[in-house]
């Protein structure tokens, strides 16, 4: 994590935030009498008006079904939305674009996996390995797996600051495990998990690994080349895109070799009534009219975020979660959850013995929004040995004037509670 002195390099010196937030609109509304501060961005991000103008567009001036057409409107339709899994490709340069399958969001992904390349290569006796800090996303697709097949699930422990104890790596790993699927930022407590490490360690023993990206994409930049992961997932509306948008990376040697997901339109070569032939990658797992608008506003918030620039972004968020961790530490009766030393934009607490129901609620009078609860991480959370907590997580286009009016809100319930 960066050093944060009072005295670093102004935030506007690293991203002119005040005209970055003009790029959102909802931004400029307010919560009855108050601006919105918006801290739920680990849920869902806000879109930036060109994400909104390219649906708006898509919708206004090309927009017609595709594949399937020779008419105009269809063959544009068509072109925008390859165009965009070429941008997608790129964002996550993937060697190849037909690498790139939209499907509904970083959920479908692991599902379409977890039923595809799942029940082809898990059987009987194997085990599939999973971290403790997994969305439930990444947890339930297995474990219906695992009881179909009769398969075990191992659980790769983290210890009290939310760090995977990778000591255990060596021995969770054996030649009966078919994947390792984990995420690369906990959405829970804002952990960076060193997916190198764990990839590598997951390829020493020729174990295909599933990185769960939902968190990690729209802050770290992500080069799937490079990562050499096995299929990576995300979702559109969590990195600025629309929502019911998401995408499922694979080596093309594993998506080819994978069943097809669902059966319908756009997905086959020949229907007989003896049998059905497939298409290839993408269009093998894109069963039925995707979700063309999706796809091309996903790509104009990967062209937004590639016009700000990802390092000066992934800087600019360093920057402020430092100034987030040291002002919100001089709340009275603040607990962070979470003490990795390599953090992401996500900063979960407790205040006090205070419900985190009740300080979301008091929070949402000023115009606050964040999230509370196991954050779809039940089982993490019961390692921590907590029902739950109080979430804030940040985007770029938040400020240090938007931090410290959480803090002063949360200085006021502390008060309010006694
Ligand atoms: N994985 C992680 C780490 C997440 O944070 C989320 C969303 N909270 C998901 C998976 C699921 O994403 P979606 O609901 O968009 O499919």
């Amino acid at each position: 994590m960066a050093e944060f002195t009072r005295d670093a390099p102004a935030l506007d010196d690293i991203l002119s935030v005040s005209k970055v937030r003009q790029d959102f609109p909802i931004l400029q509304r307010k919560i009855g009498k108050s601006p919105l501060v918006y801290l739920d961005n680990g849920a869902s991000t806000q879109k930036p008006r060109a994400v909104l103008d390219a649906v708006q567009r898509f919708y206004s001036e090309d927009y017609a079904n595709i594949h399937r057409g020779v008419h105009t409107l269809s063959q544009r339709a068509t072109q925008r939305y390859d165009a965009a899994r070429e941008t997608v490709a790129g964002y996550i340069h993937a060697p190849a674009t037909e690498e790139v399958i939209f499907v509904r969001g970083a959920t479908e992904a692991i599902n379409l996996v977890a039923s595809t390349y799942g029940r082809e290569a898990v059987g009987s006796g194997d085990n599939i390995l999973l971290t403790a800090m997994e969305h439930h996303a990444n947890i339930v697709p297995w474990q219906l797996l695992a009881q179909e097949k009769g398969a075990e699930i191992r659980v790769l422990p983290v210890d009290d600051r939310g760090v995977l104890e990778l000591d255990a790596l060596d021995s969770l790993l054996d030649e009966r495990t078919r994947v390792f699927a984990f995420t690369h930022v906990s959405n829970a407590l804002g952990t960076v998990n060193p997916v190198e490490k764990l990839i590598a360690a997951a390829h020493r023993r020729g174990v295909p690994v599933l990185v769960d990206a939902a968190q990690s994409v729209q802050h770290l930049g992500i080069d799937v080349t490079a990562l050499d992961c096995d299929f990576l997932v995300f979702s559109g509306h969590k990195c600025y895109g629309p929502t019911g948008i998401g995408v499922l990376y694979g080596k093309r040697e594993r998506l080819s070799e994978m069943p097809p997901y669902q059966g319908g339109g756009d997905m086959i070569e020949h229907v007989r009534w003896e049998g059905t032939t497939f298409k290839d990658i993408p269009e093998r797992f894109e069963a039925g009219t995707p979700n063309i608008a999706g796809a091309i506003g996903l790509a104009a918030a990967m062209r937004y975020l590639e016009e700000l620039g990802r390092e000066r972004i992934a800087r600019y968020e360093a920057n402020l979660v430092d100034y987030a961790n040291e002002t919100l530490s001089g709340v009275e009766g603040f607990r962070m959850v979470g003490t990795a030393p390599d953090k992401a934009s996500i900063i979960s607490f407790l205040l006090k013995e205070i419900h985190p129901h009740d300080v979301a609620t008091f929070l949402d009078a000023e115009g606050i929004a964040v999230r509370t609860g196991h954050h779809c991480a039940e089982p993490l959370m019961r390692r921590l040995g907590i029902t739950g907590t109080t979430r804030a997580s940040l985007s770029f286009y938040n400020t240090r004037e938007e931090i410290d009016l959480l803090a002063a809100a949360l200085g006021k319930i502390v008060r309010f509670f006694g």
